[in-house]
Formats: structure tokens, C-alpha cells, sequence
């Protein structure tokens, strides 16, 4: 086994349901051969880090039984059954290691009032966006 360095892979993406992820400039550990890949970040945490606490994206969810949805920005009423496909993107600043950029596509409204895009935690969406970074990660030969 030779000395592990920090490699940056391009683009990995992944797939689950109705959550399409990729990252870009991802930094792994990689032998000297460049065989064996693992991460160097918690990729299961770090991304659902920005999404619901550095960066929120989604829109505001109240009521027990019969969910309300309002804009996560100005707080207006939003109707979910008119979500369509969106894109969000984060930078993820992680430790020392360089900045890498995580975009997911996943159900979204735009917001009437203020414009601003919401994605929708409904359906189960976050597991599926959890389940397509596994994938990106798997399909890519890096381990966790
Ligand atoms: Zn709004």
C-alpha cells in the first residue's frame, strides 16, 4: 500500500426515485494507484447539513394530519400539488478539505409572491435524495 493523497473526482451523480444528485470537484482519498477511493467526508451527513440548516431549501411544513406548505423566504400559502422538477445547488465547505458543489433535482414551487423556489419534503423525498448520494457514491467504486 502506497501513501493515500486527496484526488478531486469531476462529476458523480446518482439516482433514486424522484431525486437526481451530482457533485462536483468532490475531494476522495485514493492510493497511489488511484484503485481504491474512499471519502473524506461524512457524504452522508454533509449534504443534509446545507440543505436543512446552512442553506435551507425547503418550503416551511406545519399540521400534524394535513400538511401545510408555506415559502421558506416570505411564508405565503404554497399549493405542492403544482410541483414540478427543480434544481438546487450548494457549495459544502468541509473541514480542510477543498469545496466541492452538491446540485440536487428534486420536486420544487416557485413561490407566487417573492419568486423564490421551495423544494418539497412530501413522498418521501428525502429519503431518495439520501438513497441517490449511496448510489453516486456505490456507482462510482468509492468507499464510505
Ligand atoms: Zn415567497
Amino acid at each position: 500500500m502506497g501513501k493515500d493523497q486527496i484526488i478531486i473526482m469531476d462529476r458523480i451523480e446518482g439516482k433514486a426515485g424522484k431525486a437526481f444528485v451530482v457533485f462536483t470537484n468532490l475531494p476522495v482519498w485514493a492510493s497511489e494507484d488511484g484503485s481504491k477511493k474512499r471519502m473524506d467526508v461524512d457524504i452522508s451527513v454533509a449534504p443534509f447539513d446545507e440543505i436543512n440548516k446552512n442553506q435551507p431549501v425547503f418550503a416551511k411544513k406545519k399540521g400534524a394530519f394535513k400538511k401545510k406548505y408555506s415559502c421558506r423566504s416570505c411564508g405565503e400559502a404554497l399549493d405542492i400539488s403544482a410541483a414540478v422538477p427543480m434544481d438546487f445547488t450548494f457549495d459544502v465547505a468541509c473541514n480542510q478539505f477543498p469545496t466541492f458543489t452538491f446540485a440536487m433535482n428534486v420536486p420544487g414551487v416557485v413561490c407566487g409572491v417573492c419568486g423564490i423556489g421551495n423544494a418539497v419534503s412530501a413522498g418521501g423525498i428525502e429519503e431518495e435524495i439520501g438513497s441517490a448520494i449511496i448510489e453516486a457514491v456505490n456507482s462510482n467504486s468509492i468507499e464510505m
